[in-house]
């Protein structure tokens, strides 16, 4: 069985954002086939291309032999299971599990690309990214490390 490193985003922005994420982040320690997680400190960050309330932020990252497509899957019960909606694009949300990374790999299906399209330009998943993997590459992107210049002018800050 082949077992990558994945890194999943996970915000917030309705709700008890912190008992969501931390319940979230309980989630994905029980996923099958997944061991080894570590998570970021949280960070708060105002809504982009959103509205509402602040998100709290966070990465979680875990060496799993989920296939990409399974973990998406298994992300998306999890969001079900806390009651998320999509009404519209880019709505408020109880919680939103995003995939960031899959090992090194490059993937684009109708239903997940990876790495995440937005992720590179998001200060919101690069802090705590670098918080939890300093020498984090984002494949065809660069290092995390190199990309946190670009994204300097965004607010974001530590929650905890
Ligand atoms: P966003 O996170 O961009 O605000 P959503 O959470 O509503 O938007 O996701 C919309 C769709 O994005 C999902 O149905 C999923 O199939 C697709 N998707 C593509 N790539 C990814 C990825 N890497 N992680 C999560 N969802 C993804
Ligand atoms: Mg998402």
């Amino acid at each position: 069985m082949i077992e990558a490193r994945a890194c999943v985003g996970l915000g917030a922005n309705l709700g008890d954002t912190r008992a969501v994420l931390e319940a979230a982040y309980a989630q994905l320690q029980q996923l099958p086939g997944s061991r080894r997680h570590r998570c970021s400190p949280w960070f708060s960050s105002a809504p982009v291309d959103s509205s509402g309330p602040d998100y709290l932020n966070a990465v979680a990252c875990f060496d799993t032999t989920l296939s990409p497509h399974a973990l998406l899957e298994a992300l998306q019960a999890i969001e079900r299971s806390h009651g998320r909606e999509r009404p519209y694009r880019n709505a408020p949300r109880t919680l939103d599990l995003d995939l960031l990374l899959y090992g090194d790999q490059q993937i684009e299906t109708t239903a997940l690309a990876v790495p995440h399209p937005r992720m590179h330009e998001r200060a919101f998943v690069l802090l705590p990214l670098v918080a939890l993997l300093p020498d984090a590459v984002i494949p065809g992107r660069g290092t995390v490390s190199t990309l946190m210049a670009t994204v300097a002018g965004q607010s974001v800050w530590r929650a905890d």
